[in-house]
């Protein structure tokens, strides 16, 4: 009898693994063992459309055949090195990254992932300003080390509070306005009225850096009203305080543009940067540092280093990742799928289905805020995401869901026709918990 191998690595994941964010006991996790483009599949052979790109990740899409090739002939070639050497490879990565970075960035610092990328650049603000505090917003996910996890604004920040001298503010989030705001301008002028008061109270000479996502991820899609981030950045000028925007959802093409902040009129001071750079096929992240910046470590050593910082698998995989990114025109790519086929869609599925409060996005991170009275925008509850997720899993769609949302996170390679496939998932699903619920 041949092994039945999606049992056996349930039965291994359930007996030896532990798992991120979760109780362990009722775990019941898909099984994956393959995957292309936006499809992945079990061992089976059961196809699944990713729409949540993993963990927003996988920008690339599966399996690129030039990134996994490059990480081959890596491997082959010298497979790892310490982080004291010069490269030849870490360095090509580095440029190339930096070729996308606006000017005034010549140097790039390696981490192993977002959490340890913004870690780093709170280090950094905090060296060159010599000042303690970090501003970040309520709603925002910046990574589970130390400084990132209490940086982050959500739940995940309160078993963790180790770290010290961080504030938190409300950023936009016209939807669910923390300012009576009823226009994206008076929501983005009321956020930055708020902000700058908290920096006056909490002490604007204390306050090393702000650090936001340009787009808020995991957060709800939350795309800038037009003129805040720019606003931020006066504020910023104003009072002396390093921008760092992390890009590590928002970039490398999810937005349709390689950093998510060229479309808001901002320049920040520090760019932290993980999972599209390579699309995670080997761990990796990094901050992007402006030339001001890394002068303050010319001479004066930067307290900071990991055995992987710049690892040549990861380095390698970030070469062959931008330049097939680039090559093949998957950011404008992403761009356009965004524009013509998943926004018109998504549109379509909130004029029709009660249950869809708002949608929101751009390139290929769009949300879906799902409300149990459009009136009062009462978010859905735990079991209504519960159910629908089981619903677009049956139908060969993986979902990504965050509190009352779903977020439509595919590849930036996805298809026309994937996009026309999962919008009539989202569509049935919809149909059969809205059906339930009546
Ligand atoms: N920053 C943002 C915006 C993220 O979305 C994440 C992860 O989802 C992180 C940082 C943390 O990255 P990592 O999980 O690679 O540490």
């Amino acid at each position: 009898m041949t092994e039945d191998l999606d049992a056996t690595a349930k039965t291994l994941d359930r007996a030896h693994v532990f798992h991120s964010w979760s109780a362990q006991a009722a775990l019941d996790l898909p099984v994956i063992a393959g995957g292309s483009g936006t499809t992945v599949w079990d061992h089976a052979g059961n196809r699944m459309l990713d729409f949540a790109s993993q963990l927003v990740n996988v920008n690339i899409g599966h399996q690129h055949p030039a990134v996994v090739a490059a990480i081959q002939a890596q491997a082959a070639e010298l497979a790892t090195i310490g982080p004291a050497t010069a490269s030849l490879v870490r360095g090509r990565a580095a440029q190339r990254i930096l070729d996308k970075a606006p000017d005034g960035f010549a140097k790039v610092f390696f981490t192993n992932g977002g959490a340890d990328a913004n870690e780093n650049a709170i280090r950094m603000a905090r060296l060159h300003t010599g000042r303690d505090t970090v501003l970040s917003t309520y709603r925002s996910y910046h990574g589970n080390t130390g400084a990132a996890i209490v940086a982050t604004g959500d739940w995940r920040r309160m078993p963790n509070q180790y770290a010290r001298g961080h504030a938190h503010f409300f950023g936009p989030y016209l939807y669910r306005s923390e300012f009576w705001a009823t226009t994206p301008e008076e929501e983005s002028a009321r956020a930055l009225h708020h902000l700058e008061r908290v920096i006056q109270s909490e002490g604007p000479a204390t306050i090393a850096a702000i650090l936001l996502e340009s787009v808020p991820g995991t957060a709800g899609i939350l795309v800038p009203p037009p003129g805040y981030l720019a606003g931020v950045r006066a504020l910023c000028d104003r009072y002396g305080i390093i921008l760092i925007l992390d890009e590590v959802m928002a970039g490398f093409g999810r937005t349709g543009r390689w950093f998510a902040f060229e479309g808001y009129d901002v320049v920040p001071d520090l760019i932290t940067f993980a999972k599209g750079v390579n699309s995670g096929y080997v761990p990796v992240g990094g901050v992007i540092i402006s030339d001001a910046i890394s002068a303050t470590f010319d001479d004066r050593v930067f307290p900071g280093g990991l055995t992987y910082s710049g690892h040549p698998l990861a380095a390698a995989s970030i070469v062959a990742s931008i330049d097939a990114m680039e090559n093949e025109g998957i950011v404008e790519h992403a761009r356009r799928i965004g524009s013509e086929a998943i926004g018109p869609a998504l549109g379509a599925l909130a004029e029709k289905h009660r249950l869809v409060g708002e949608v929101r996005g751009e390139g290929v991170f769009w949300a879906i805020e799902l409300v149990s009275d459009r009136e009062t925008r009462e978010p859905v509850g735990a079991d209504v995401i519960g159910r629908l997720k089981k619903e677009l899993s049956s139908r060969g769609l993986l979902p990504f869901a965050a509190d009352n949302r779903i977020h439509v996170v595919p590849p930036c390679v996805v298809t026309d026709d994937e996009v026309a496939q999962a919008m009539s998932i989202y569509d049935e699903a919809l149909t059969s918990v809205e059906e339930d619920l009546s």
